[in-house]
């Protein structure tokens, strides 16, 4: 998968692609991240990509020319790829594990940050495929929002987490279902977070590990698992 981010921050980005899992995901060529400074695309020679609000107002607004020009050279013929080019926004949906894996199956992503008091909005409505936003707050730029939506994506490509199967009995996911018996069925269509996990010591300052964790009996640990799955409130 490709995945490319438009920021006014790249450097806040380096060490992310340097991170553990996005940076195997790299090595092992699941992943194909990059970075771009939109001011590569501003309109003249300092790279402006910003102005004042029409009508007035605090703050500066992205415009739309650098944005159309990034978005030209990053994915020429938009139609002949899988691809979806996503705002990082608080107006949009709150992003998702099911969400997540949709985005896992596409070919390329092409992530704009914005920044500042917001974007045109002949951007959002001619040039965005989708908004994503990662919770109801506001932060200061897109930039985190794109790293929390490359990791949740990520993880779920092929290959990249450790043991194959990892990212499927976890909380939100459908695997986890597969773990509930027909006693449990009624959980289905909830959100569904993870038993709980133990390691050594067996017993440290008096809190011990249940004892079915220890007893070799994968049935009963299956069993013990599955009812220990908790609906998310
Ligand atoms: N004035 C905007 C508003 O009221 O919706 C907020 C702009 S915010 C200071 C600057 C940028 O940060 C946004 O354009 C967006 O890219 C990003 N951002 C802020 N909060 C976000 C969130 N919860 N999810 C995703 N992106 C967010």
């Amino acid at each position: 998968m490709k995945i490319d981010i438009l920021t006014l921050f790249p450097d806040f980005l380096t060490s992310f692609l340097e991170w553990s899992m996005i940076k195997k995901a790299r090595e092992i060529k699941a992943l194909d991240l990059k970075v771009h400074n939109l001011r590569d695309w501003g309109i003249d020679e300092r790279g402006t990509v910003d102005d004042t609000p029409y009508g007035g107002g605090p703050g500066m607004i992205l415009r739309i020319e650098p944005v159309y020009k990034a978005l030209l050279a990053l994915n020429p013929k938009p139609q002949t790829l899988n691809s979806k080019t996503i705002f990082l926004s608080p107006r949009g949906k709150v992003l998702n594990q099911k969400k997540a894996g949709q985005l896992s199956k596409k070919e390329h992503l092409i992530l704009l940050c914005g920044h500042y008091e917001g974007i045109d909005e002949r951007i959002r409505r001619h040039l965005i495929d989708e908004e994503i936003s990662i919770g109801n707050y506001v932060l200061s730029g897109g930039e985190l929002p794109a790293m929390t939506l490359v990791d949740a994506v990520s993880r779920l490509l092929p290959g990249v987490l450790e043991k194959e199967g990892a990212s499927e009995i976890e909380s939100f996911s459908p695997g986890l279902k597969k773990l509930l018996n027909d006693k449990y069925k009624m959980l289905n269509e909830q959100l569904l977070l993870e038993y709980p996990h133990y390691t050594r010591p067996p017993k440290f300052k008096g809190w011990k590990v249940p004892p079915v964790l220890l007893s070799g009996n994968h049935g009963k640990i299956k069993e013990w698992r599955a009812k220990k799955v908790k609906i998310k409130k």
